[in-house]
């Protein structure tokens, strides 16, 4: 069961979830569930063939029953809950490839899933939709998923609105590509409906599959940025770590993260963000490189 506790004085909301910290990581996979034979990629528990190894599944695409194999993109709850709602997300049944690898198609799918999520649990609570792509940006277990949380509504979220358009990476039928000025992280980028007025949870059709494709180039753009060295980053060339979430309002936006960089001290103890790339620079650099 999650805590709230407030910080009277400043609005702010901390979570107290000590069952967190019993998470399996990468060379701990053992403590999954230890009475499932674990068949997949070391033993994954969102490899296909290990679907006994979560919690029954709430949501899946694909053919076949019911926890078993069959399925392209599948639900479960969190195992670990940072929030009595909090499901994972999985992304295919492929533990390597991620939005960025796939076929678009697929990222369609993975879209319509955090689409249809979202709308399940949307009269429950604030819905936030991430994803932690890589070990350094927090993920636990590297097969490719996103996760979902419900947060009450009496809870403040200390969120960005959606930032103006501005320094246009890519400018689509429906959806603006953009590093914002105000951009707290290097190479930010956020993708926003060019229609104003709506929730995630109310992008369907075209739209949705445009929406994959357009999330797709930004991140392949940003990770080409990094491979060709037009990047400074903490992390190897090869090593693309990032996070994503979907604005949980009304004027949604998707804010994607590259950590190309470490937060230290200095953020922590003044609360401002040092971005050592300009926006603009960041666009112009993105703008250019191409996506074959
Ligand atoms: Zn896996």
């Amino acid at each position: 069961m999650a805590t709230y506790v407030p910080d009277v004085k400043t609005q702010r909301w901390v979570i107290i979830a000590p069952g967190r910290k019993f998470r399996p990581n990468e060379s701990d996979l053992g403590s999954v569930a230890p009475q499932v034979s674990l068949r997949g990629t070391k033993g994954c528990p969102f490899c296909a063939g290990n679907e006994k190894a979560t919690p029954p599944e709430v949501y899946r695409i694909g053919i076949g029953e019911s926890n078993a194999v069959g399925w392209q993109v599948r639900v479960v709850p969190n195992l670990y809950p940072i929030t009595d709602t909090h499901e994972v997300i999985i992304h295919s049944p492929d533990d390597q490839k991620d939005i960025e690898d796939l076929p678009v198609a697929q990222v369609t799918r993975i879209l319509t899933a955090y689409r249809d999520r979202y709308r399940a649990h949307d009269a429950d609570g604030q819905v936030l939709i991430f994803c932690n792509h890589g070990l350094a940006a927090g993920a636990s277990l590297k097969h490719p998923h996103a996760q979902l949380v419900v947060i009450p509504r009496q809870i403040n979220l200390d969120a960005l609105y959606r930032e103006p358009v501005a320094n246009v990476v890519e400018d689509n039928t429906y959806f603006y590509t953009y590093c914002p000025d105000f951009s707290q992280w290097p190479f930010e980028v956020w993708i926003a409906p060019k229609v104003e007025g709506s929730k995630f949870g109310d992008t369907e059709g075209e739209k949705l599959s445009d929406l994959a494709g357009v999330l797709q180039r930004a991140l392949i753009k940003i990770r080409l940025a990094q491979r060709k060295g037009l990047v400074h980053s903490v992390h190897d060339k090869d090593v693309f770590v990032y996070n994503y979430y979907i604005y949980h309002g009304t004027n949604w936006y998707i804010r994607i993260t590259p950590r190309f960089i470490h937060r230290a001290g200095f953020e922590l103890g003044t609360g401002l963000s040092v971005n050592v790339v300009d926006p603009k620079e960041a666009a112009r650099v993105l703008k250019a490189v191409s996506v074959s």
